[in-house]
């Protein structure tokens, strides 16, 4: 926070000595800070997650909304059960079910978006200073809960096949020796959020086996675990070891993110924890959003919904790929299978912190590799480019404005 003043020497926050200790941790993501300037119509961004709504069937939601509201409209107004709809845990294991998970609606909780989720597991599992293991680089939007609870973020190396279980180990093993408490490892195996890339089958047994000799909790956030371009789905953590995993779900990919729904599945003691402290914090989540997506669920066909989505972001994501090798032969990249996102690696003395506001006076937003990293010490030298969001010919203009950004930077 600043002690910015006016001009008259008054500090513009008169509160400024009043916060709590954990309030300074907050910063506005580098992502959030850039909505405004990429929503502007001439800028392509590359940059949000924003999900691609524009083939969800509105009318039919809309009717099916209204019928919803006129049957239930008393319960779906109403206050609701802190755990969550039971008619909307029963269906959750059906979705899991697709990924090969073995789900009881009993260890189910609705959360508020799975965002909701990994806030109150911090909040349960963290005092200030203990130890959060994450993959780096990780999700942006977990980086500043875990900040917002003074958690000191370990970030372990990832390469094309997810975390290097090694790597894991060894951290572990120093920050034991340091006598550090190690509390949780944040997981995204699945089309990775920034990186693209996917947990090897291979590897999954061993991160578990790693975690459990060491007694630390995995915290498997899974928002894109369905949206495998070809189709394909990995064995989850959660199956392999259900009491050693918190398990994290979300509607917000699979359909969309305003409602704002998601789920968690926790061993039964840590989900009761999760029930109480998110009634603290919110009494219950929304009950028209979950009224919404239980008549969802039973009324539309929400499997060939999901397949439909695959098949529109699998052509995004080429149109990215083909625009890189057209544009952009000295940066490096994955090919991701499935999710929104490609990290692009930049030649050697390129800085993507640095070139942002040049990208956007090119008309062209991508995140800075820095916000994926705790306090931004990392990822100067990569970006994550989107591909979810424009339409496919936007995404070429895109990179091709990127491209000219990045020779440009290369002469300077
Ligand atoms: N985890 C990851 C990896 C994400 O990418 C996102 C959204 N971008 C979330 C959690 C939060 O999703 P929601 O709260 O909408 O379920």
């Amino acid at each position: 926070m600043s002690d910015a003043k006016d001009i008259k020497g008054n500090r513009l926050d008169p509160w400024l000595d009043n916060y709590a200790a954990r309030a300074h941790g907050l910063r506005a993501s580098e992502t959030r800070s850039l909505f405004a300037v990429a929503a502007r119509p001439e800028v392509v961004s590359l940059a949000g997650g924003m999900p691609n709504l524009k083939d969800l069937p509105l009318d039919a939601l809309a009717d099916a909304t209204a019928t919803m509201l006129r049957k239930d409209g008393g319960r779906a107004l109403q206050y609701g059960n802190g755990q969550g709809l039971p008619a909307l845990r029963e269906k959750i294991p059906e979705i899991m079910a697709l990924e090969g998970i073995d789900a009881d609606p009993e260890d189910v909780i609705i959360t508020t978006g799975s965002q909701q989720a990994v806030d109150i597991i911090t909040e349960l599992f963290i005092d200030p200073g203990d130890v959060i293991l994450a993959e780096a680089p990780t999700y942006v939007g977990s980086l500043s809960i875990f900040a917002t609870y003074q958690a000191e973020v370990q970030q372990v190396t990832i390469d094309a096949d997810g975390v290097i279980p090694e790597a894991l180990e060894e951290r572990i093993v120093q920050l034991e020796r340091e006598g550090r408490r190690i509390k949780f490892f944040y997981c995204l195996p699945n089309f990775h959020n920034p990186a693209g890339v996917t947990l090897s089958e291979e590897r999954r047994p061993q991160v578990i086996d790693i975690c459990r000799r060491h007694h630390i909790l995995i915290v498997e956030d899974n928002p894109y675990g369905l949206l495998g371009f070809e189709g394909q789905t990995y064995t989850a953590l959660k199956t392999l070891a259900p009491n050693d995993v918190v398990y994290l779900g979300s509607f917000s990919k699979i359909f969309a993110p305003g409602y704002r729904v998601g789920w968690a599945v926790a061993p039964a003691a840590v989900r009761e924890k999760m029930k109480l402290a998110s009634e603290a914090a919110i009494l219950c989540p929304s009950s028209m959003s979950q009224y919404s997506i239980a008549m969802y669920l039973d009324g539309f066909d929400w499997r060939q919904q999901i397949t439909d989505f695959r098949a529109m972001y699998r052509g995004r994501r080429d149109a990215m790929i083909s625009a890189l090798e057209e544009f952009m032969p000295e940066c490096t990249w994955n090919v991701p299978d499935g999710g929104f996102y490609v990290w692009v690696g930049l030649p050697d003395g390129l800085d993507a912190k640095d070139m942002l506001p040049r990208a956007v006076t090119n008309l062209v937003a991508y995140v800075s590799g820095t916000a994926f990293y705790a306090g931004g010490r990392s990822g100067r030298d990569h970006m994550r480019l989107s591909f979810c969001y424009p339409e496919p010919v936007e995404i070429r203009e895109g990179v091709r404005r990127l491209s000219e950004v990045i020779s440009r930077d290369l002469e300077l």
